[in-house]
């Protein structure tokens, strides 16, 4: 059995997942650590999310 381990899994270790919820639709949006000063929209209804609103961004 081969235990091979994709080469770029090592860099994404200390990327943390957040959980942004839609303002609108209540929908939770997983944004990635590095993408929280991107722009995103919700995946559910299309608005766009304020990530600096959400709780997950505040330090
Ligand atoms: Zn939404």
């Amino acid at each position: 059995m081969e235990t091979q381990h994709c080469p770029g899994f090592e860099n994404n270790k200390s990327l943390r997942v957040h959980t942004c919820k839609c303002q609108k639709c209540g929908k939770e949006n997983e944004i990635f650590s590095d993408e929280l000063n991107k722009k995103h929209k919700c995946q559910g209804c299309g608005n766009e999310l304020d990530v600096t609103k959400c709780d997950c961004c505040i330090p």
